[in-house]
């Protein structure tokens, strides 16, 4: 039908990446669905989640792709990448190591999608201040090295997740419209 044809003008693939445990999945269910799981298994198996969102009065749909676990064996396909226009770049600011793969997910995701996909680094679980491994200026310092936009999120307290999805999803608005 009409409002079906209507709805689909504005379709952006958007994908999840970075280390396992980051809390991927979390920031997708925060986001979609205001949901929090603290057992991170009972998130696996969701392929993508479709999100409306109404950006400067038009609908927009956000197709926003989890990995599903399949970041643990290094087995993110090439399907997984194809046709994005947008990424959120996932570490975890309590674990230095999910920091220092950055540079490893951005070779990836440059070489399986555009080189103008819209990024943004999500330093998520803000809320862990007391364990904190890698500090705001660090992440924003690599977020202007490498042209990203930068944002600190907490998928426990939701602070800064919808901001998240949003910078991207309107920055793509704005570039395709
Ligand atoms: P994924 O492997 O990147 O998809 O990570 P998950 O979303 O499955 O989350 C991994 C673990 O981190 C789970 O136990 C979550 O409950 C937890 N987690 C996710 N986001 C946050 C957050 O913002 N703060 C805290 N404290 N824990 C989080
Ligand atoms: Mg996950």
């Amino acid at each position: 039908n009409g409002e079906e044809v209507q709805s689909q003008d504005y379709l952006f693939k958007i994908v999840l990446i970075g280390d396992s445990a980051v809390g991927k999945s979390n920031l997708l269910a925060r986001f979609a669905r205001d949901e929090f799981y603290s057992n991170s298994k009972s998130t696996i198996g969701v392929e993508f989640q479709t999100q409306k969102m109404d950006i400067d009065g038009k609908e927009v749909k956000a197709q926003i792709w989890d990995t599903a676990g399949q970041e643990r064996f290094r087995a993110v396909t090439s399907a997984y990448y194809r046709g994005a226009v947008g990424a959120l770049v996932v570490y975890d600011i309590s674990r230095r190591p999910t920091f220092d793969s950055i540079g490893r997910w951005l070779n990836e995701l440059h070489t399986h999608s555009d080189m103008n996909v819209v990024t943004i680094l999500v330093g998520n679980k803000k809320d862990l201040e007391d364990c904190r491994e890698v500090s705001t200026a660090e992440g924003q310092a690599l977020a202007e090295a490498q042209g990203l936009f930068f944002m600190e999120t907490s998928a426990l307290d939701s602070s800064n997740v919808a901001a998240a999805f949003e910078t991207v999803v309107k920055e793509i608005y704005d570039i395709l419209s």
